[in-house]
């Protein structure tokens, strides 16, 4: 009786999203945030299916199987559309992304017709229903593949943080740790993208921030990056363990949530408050105190969106750009809020999405007007548009430091960008590498504003953020730390452990 039922497309779509999930285990993703996405496939296909149901008299279990199944697919068809408008083939680029994905939905429907009027047996839903098991427990077979192969001992050992425990630091200043995601150096502004940021500097410049002009950053990717800066050292242990052609992000991700610098300053009484930035581990903090902007729209539920039929409607409803551009206007809002306040010992910790594309905001804050397909949205930066989008994000950012300044003189703040942009070449792979490439993508925004600076040699124009809070530390009175050589390490999405240093 059971293998009557046609249980199959519940099961493939089941499959699909635990595919997603599976095969960017890497970059690991929380398993809840797969649970929004796998409840909307079900009940959409159920709905589906409930609905033929009714007339299944007239149809018969087989069909009703084969159409909920093809239904499915119509839904989730975009990765495969994907795959066929990345094949190489010439005539493709003659043809627009509209046409081809019309020609496969055509395709589907002459394919529904002709299951409506042939005969369809039982043992189509008997082989179907078996190949969706099948799926799914060879799905299960490389997830732990996968899971095993995943380096769980990091060798890491916070051995620094006892060291600080020893001591209590006199003065707790409240601490903004703010990071534009790709903002590129102001002579990165002025000479690729013909854009000078000098009134944005000048005004950092008059609200005391030292401004370090030849900043490079230490790493190229935004979880290296700021793993690095937040435990204030290279991450040489951390990547020797892994190997120089893993992929694995776990460790990474895990020292960067339990970071020295937020670990040691809980232990000082301070309050910790963390924006999401719908990104990786920086997207909610576990240490976290108070957590400011949760959305449903993690990393996991946009690359869901994207990869379906909803996402041929972002450029009417625009879902996930307008979403993202709440989430920066509510972050900067709710500090400012915060701020006027007068909390303290307060750290506040923001990794802002923007500059870094998508492009979600124009000069005004409004959402930019361009043409989106298929091949574009995969494609290079594009300069005009990350001007606007940059001009938006300096007007909101003074307007937050103006705050900060007025309502909390003693504050201190760290201002920049993780790495900086790649607006001539993708970073997928190694073979696009030049000297070009790795210098745009190292030249970063980095400022600090420290009031009474007891040491300043520390003002060093070709600084790198390893030694930001080793400064911020020696500072606040804890145990002195040596500043570290400002290295910049070079390495691509494919082999992000495959390092290159920078030398210009
Ligand atoms: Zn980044």
């Amino acid at each position: 009786m059971l293998s009557k039922i046609p249980f199959y497309p519940f099961l493939f779509v089941t499959h699909w999203v635990f595919f997603l999930f599976v095969y960017n285990a890497h970059e690991s993703i929380p398993f809840q945030h797969i649970l929004l996405p796998w409840a909307i496939v079900l009940s959409s296909t159920g709905l589906f299916f409930l609905i033929l149901s009714i007339f299944r008299k007239k149809l018969g279990w087989a069909k009703i199987g084969l159409l909920t199944f093809l239904f499915a697919i119509v839904l989730f068809i975009k990765p495969h559309l994907y795959t066929l408008v990345e094949l190489k083939i010439p005539i493709w680029d003659k043809i627009p992304d509209r046409i081809l994905i019309v020609c496969v939905y055509l395709l589907l429907f002459l394919l529904g017709i002709i299951i409506l009027f042939k005969h369809v047996s039982e043992n189509t839903t008997r082989f179907f229903n078996l190949f969706s098991v099948a799926l799914l427990i060879l799905l299960y077979f490389q997830y732990l593949e996968k899971k095993n192969g995943n380096t769980s001992s990091i060798g890491f050992n916070l051995t620094t943080t006892k060291r600080f425990e020893k001591v209590t630091i006199p003065q707790k200043p409240n601490l903004y740790y703010l990071i534009l995601d790709s903002y590129p150096r102001e002579d990165i502004l002025r000479d690729l993208y013909q854009y000078d940021n000098s009134d944005f500097i000048h005004f950092l410049q008059d609200k005391k921030f030292f401004v370090a002009d030849s900043a490079k950053s230490n790493y190229m990717l935004t979880y290296l990056s700021l793993s690095s800066s937040l435990n204030q050292m290279y991450l040489d242990t951390v990547v020797v363990n892994l190997g120089v052609n893993s992929i694995e992000r776990a460790p990474i991700y895990d020292i960067g949530t339990n970071n020295l610098t937020v670990l040691t300053l809980k232990k000082q009484g301070y309050q910790y408050y963390h924006c999401s930035s719908g990104w990786g581990y920086t997207n909610s903090n576990p240490h976290a105190d108070k957590q400011f902007y949760s959305s449903f729209m993690n990393e996991f539920n946009e690359l869901f969106y994207k990869n379906t039929i909803f996402s041929h409607l972002e450029s009417k409803i625009n879902l996930s750009r307008v979403s993202s551009q709440h989430r920066f206007n509510r972050n900067i809002d709710s500090i400012i809020a915060n701020v006027q306040q007068n909390k303290s010992p307060l750290f506040v910790f923001a990794h802002f999405f923007p500059p870094h594309p998508p492009y979600i905001f124009d000069e005004n804050g409004n959402l930019p007007k361009f043409t989106t397909s298929l091949l574009a949205s995969k494609g290079h930066s594009n300069r005009r548009l990350f001007v606007q989008q940059l001009k938006y994000v300096n007007r909101k950012i003074k307007e937050l430091i103006e705050n900060i300044c007025k309502y909390d003189p003693q504050a201190i703040i760290l201002l920049q960008a993780d790495h900086g942009m790649n607006s001539t070449k993708q970073m997928d792979d190694e073979k696009v590498i030049s000297d070009s490439l790795m210098f745009e993508r190292s030249a970063i925004l980095l400022a600090f504003r420290i009031p009474h600076l007891k040491d300043s040699t520390v003002l060093r124009h070709h600084l790198t953020p390893v030694n930001l809070f080793r400064i911020v530390f020696n500072e606040l009175g804890f145990p002195k730390q040596e500043l570290l050589p400002d290295v910049s390490y070079f390495s691509t999405y494919d082999k992000p452990y495959r390092f290159r240093i920078v030398e210009f």
